[in-house]
């Protein structure tokens, strides 16, 4: 909702807002995403061009991070054509963008039915913003979604003796100003649409924004190329009532001042694996202390650590790590998830030996994960 909605409006990412995502804790983070996107390229043969394409990239620190790789490994990226497309709707955070990467050096162009801002980055690479996925340009890309599907609007399904009903929000007739959760006398177009036939759970939240996404994401990379990574807190087809809001970094009654607080469910994996529709293989979810570990955490951690003499940083940097890895806190929940090219995935003599039984190439990041 342009007026109303909670991105639109307020979008509270960091200390000082209602919610702290990974990229805004260490800036390893983004650096060993920045890696893996380096990674597939040299492992798809370093195609001549490719766009990096970030949906919801709230302050912009992720994209900042990736491009300090990128700008680092400058050598080895001399011949190919690097552009960043951001997909944002919340006008406040794209300015937040502008300044993070460009130093608000960007022009707007509000009417263009496409870009609707554009800019140079810091590191001389040219800087799209779009509403929606539809309006950035085809052609070789690598998809970014770090907290961006968990965002997104879901419905609520309660399975019930009569069958499945839809939950759904009402005034309560009893308290002023006050919602409440109901459940549908009847079935729905949603319960009728949405709900996978073999369901087992006896309460699902489905993501349909999600899944047409995904869709639109697989379509294009079978299409043009590339890879999608996705970074989210969920579950593999298991969880159930996710749904939460936040206020102040504190869990707040989603039904309270709706537009005040950041609404958030469990990315459901096995739907994204599901709306791929078999397009591209997948790979995961695996949890996120898994994924940065594979992906070299530790050596980055130490070389940090050996380049710093004072103890401020040192306590900085273990306390950033432990926050990222740490099981208790977002090393479990969090977890990565990609979409990649079949081709990607062929062990290499299989063309020779279709019974072969060699490992697949590796994935970076992915370890020896066996393909779903
Ligand atoms: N990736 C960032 C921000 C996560 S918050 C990080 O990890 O720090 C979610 C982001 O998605 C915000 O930038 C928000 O404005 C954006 N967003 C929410 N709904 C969106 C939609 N429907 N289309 C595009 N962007 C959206």
């Amino acid at each position: 909702s342009p007026p109303q909605g909670y991105y639109t409006r307020r979008g509270g990412i960091g200390e000082s807002g209602d919610f702290v995502t990974s990229p805004e804790i260490s800036q390893v983070f983004g650096e060993l995403i920045g890696i893996w996107y380096i990674s597939e390229w040299i492992a798809m043969g370093k195609p001549k061009a490719f766009q990096l394409v970030e949906l919801g990239p709230g302050r912009g620190t992720l994209t900042d991070d990736i491009l300090r790789v990128f700008n680092q490994l400058a050598s080895l990226l001399s011949k190919c054509d690097v552009s960043v497309h951001l997909v944002e709707v919340s006008p406040k955070l794209g300015e937040i963008q502008a300044l993070m990467l460009t130093g608000g050096k960007v022009q707007s162009n509000p009417e263009d039915k496409s870009a609707y801002m554009k800019g140079i980055s810091k590191t001389g690479i040219p800087i799209f913003w779009y509403r929606d996925i539809q309006d950035v340009p085809p052609g070789y890309s690598f998809y970014l979604a770090h907290e961006f599907f968990d965002a997104l609007p879901i419905h609520k399904f309660q399975r019930t003796e009569k069958g499945w009903r839809e939950v759904l929000v009402d005034i309560d007739p009893e308290v002023p100003d006050q919602l409440r959760f109901v459940l549908s006398p009847s079935s729905t177009p949603a319960t009728e649409n949405f709900i996978q036939p073999e369901e087992t759970r006896d309460h699902v939240e489905v993501c349909p924004e999600a899944g047409v996404i995904i869709q639109r994401l697989a379509c294009r990379i079978e299409k043009d190329g590339g890879a999608a990574l996705v970074a989210d807190y969920g579950h593999d087809g298991t969880k159930t009532d996710t749904f939460r809001g936040f206020q102040n970094h504190k869990l707040h009654d989603v039904l309270r001042a709706p537009g005040t607080a950041d609404l958030t469910a469990d990315v459901d994996f096995s739907y994204l694996r599901k709306m791929t529709q078999g397009r591209t293989a997948t790979l995961g979810p695996i949890k996120q202390w898994e994924f940065l570990k594979n992906m070299g955490i530790d050596l980055r951690l130490q070389v940090l650590l050996q380049n710093s003499r004072d103890t401020a940083t040192h306590e900085q940097l273990l306390h950033s790590y432990d926050m990222l890895m740490n099981p208790k806190k977002m090393g479990d929940c969090f977890n990565f998830f990609a979409l990649l090219p079949h081709h990607r995935l062929v062990r290499p003599d299989k063309k020779q030996k279709p019974e072969s039984k060699s490992p697949l190439p590796p994935v970076a990041g992915f370890g020896e994960l066996l393909l779903k």
